[in-house]
């Protein structure tokens, strides 16, 4: 996209317009290109704490899945069923806010890290930091080194070319089909998926799932890489509101640094008058998001740390010491000390806390079982033969543990309400649900109004803790 934008441009004696703004405009691009970037492989203690925590990460993915615990899946979104299986225990539609709340956790989760620590989460543990690295890793292999990858992108089709990219997307396709079958793995049971797609039995949707995260992580992951971390991803954009002078970001140090120039390693700095960057560019070359750490703090920046280790190195070889890019805040880079714990941190920490400590509470004392009670709306009420009053009711029974249980109702809250029909133990399959009519005589004496409250109570038989009730209305005559 192009168009034409008159541009000022400044007259370098006066610092104001110059004569030629009346007349020519400039085609300004507002659009530019990706340049691909080529990432230089680096090693080093950022990287390899990097490669510990993705490999971590990727393996509870690909693992979690297959996994089950007490004969349930470890983790699985039954969508049909409405159940939704985590670590052991089974969470249903009325529990939503449970999930909402660790939702929230997450979230001041991370304000909470970023305060302190900048983007941690997008450098070590974010999905397209993840997908990537394996990606870069399998094209690094194929394709070789980065001088070597440039080479072969700027040289003319051959055999080895078609076969070396055609393996790298080869591969790529496999592992971004290994990461769709997964994901929906977690709606649908992983091994019933693979058998029912396998015969072609498998619902429309499970292809559709399957191909479109398949397609979502190649074209991420292989693609666009470092577009999605700065065009896509809404964090990057906000970040930096919770960033203050104490975050300890990676940032180099131009106290140190500055002024930089390349030199021998026998030559002595001070001498020619230059700081410790020997201005090798390494640092920029092993950036994913291809910028240089030496222009200041970017919000393209995902906090890898892989610049550290660039550096590092270099420094080891100059026999300099290490640090000129490193973890620091702006108040260290001046000269002054640092707080970890101030307002804002005090604040994220707190409400976390709070979160996490409301959500074990609601865990712990949750009742696995959930009672609901409609009245028949179709009759206000109707005489007996001994001229008590009748209501209808449906309970709706819902057992939220893991074992089938038999329940026992009861009425109460009207001295002579009685059921007359849901007298018998009302047996339930684990995970299930039922739905009970039952209907309560009351002696017409004991009415005082036309509406009276009422509770229903069901009680597990096979114990004493689980247990539940509901108030409704009992509807009579109008008093006289
Ligand atoms: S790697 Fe270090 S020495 Fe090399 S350009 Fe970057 S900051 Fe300077
Ligand atoms: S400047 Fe680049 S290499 Fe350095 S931490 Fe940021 S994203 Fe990573």
């Amino acid at each position: 996209m192009s168009s034409q934008i008159p541009v000022k441009e400044i007259d370098p004696n006066t610092d104001g317009p110059s004569d030629n703004n009346k007349k020519k405009p400039e085609t300004v691009e507002l659009y530019a290109s990706r340049k691909k970037i080529y990432v230089r492989a680096v090693t080093g203690l950022f990287q390899r704490i990097r490669f510990f925590s993705l490999m971590a990460l990727m393996g509870m993915y690909f693992l979690f899945v297959w996994v089950t615990f007490d004969g349930q899946p470890l983790i699985h979104f039954d969508l049909p069923a409405r159940e939704f299986h985590l670590f052991g225990g089974t969470f249903y539609p009325q529990d939503f806010f449970l999930l909402a709340a660790m939702l929230i956790i997450c979230a001041f989760g991370l304000f909470f890290i970023t305060t302190l620590f900048g983007r941690v989460w997008c450098g070590y543990t974010c999905p397209q930091t993840v997908w990537t690295f394996i990606f870069m890793w399998v094209e690094e292999r194929i394709e070789g080194s980065r001088n070597k990858r440039i080479k072969l992108d700027k040289a003319p089709n051959s055999p080895d070319k078609v076969i070396r990219k055609s393996a790298k997307h080869i591969a790529w396709l496999l592992i971004a089909l290994a990461t769709g079958l997964t994901f929906v793995g977690y709606f649908y049971p992983i091994r019933d998926l693979l058998a029912d797609l396998a015969t072609l039995d498998a619902n429309g949707w499970a292809y559709f799932w399957v191909g479109f995260f398949t397609l979502a992580t190649y074209m991420n992951a292989g693609w666009m890489r470092e577009q999605v971390c700065l065009y896509m991803c809404p964090y990057a954009r906000f970040q930096s509101v919770m960033f203050d002078r104490n975050t300890r970001v990676v940032s180099y140090d131009p106290n140190r640094g500055e002024p930089r120039g390349s030199r021998k390693k026998s030559a002595d700095r001070e001498e020619l008058g230059l700081g410790d960057c020997i201005d090798c560019g390494l640092c920029v070359q092993v950036c994913p998001t291809g910028i240089d750490i030496r222009d200041g703090l970017q919000y393209e920046c995902i906090g890898c740390a892989l610049c550290i280790d660039a550096c590092d190195s270099v420094m080891d070889k100059m026999e300099y010491p290490r640090g000129l890019i490193r973890y620091t805040t702006e108040n260290e880079l001046e000269g002054r000390t640092s707080k970890l714990l101030r307002p804002r941190t005090f604040g994220y920490g707190a409400l976390l806390m709070l979160m996490i400590g409301a959500v074990v509470v609601t865990i712990v004392t949750r009742v696995p079982v959930d009672l609901d009670v409609i009245r028949d709306r179709g009759s206000m009420f109707n005489y007996n033969g001994r001229g008590w009053v009748e209501n209808t009711y449906t309970l709706k029974i819902n057992n939220l543990s893991e074992v089938s249980r038999e329940y026992r109702i009861e009425v109460d809250g009207i001295e002579s309400a009685r059921l007359l029909r849901g007298n018998d133990p009302i047996s339930v399959d684990a995970s299930g649900h039922r739905s009970v009519p039952v209907v309560v005589e009351v002696d017409p004496e004991d009415l005082e109004d036309i509406n009276t409250g009422i509770t229903f109570r069901i009680e597990a038989l096979d114990t004493i803790d689980v247990s539940d009730e509901t108030d409704s209305q009992f509807i009579g005559p109008r008093p006289r």
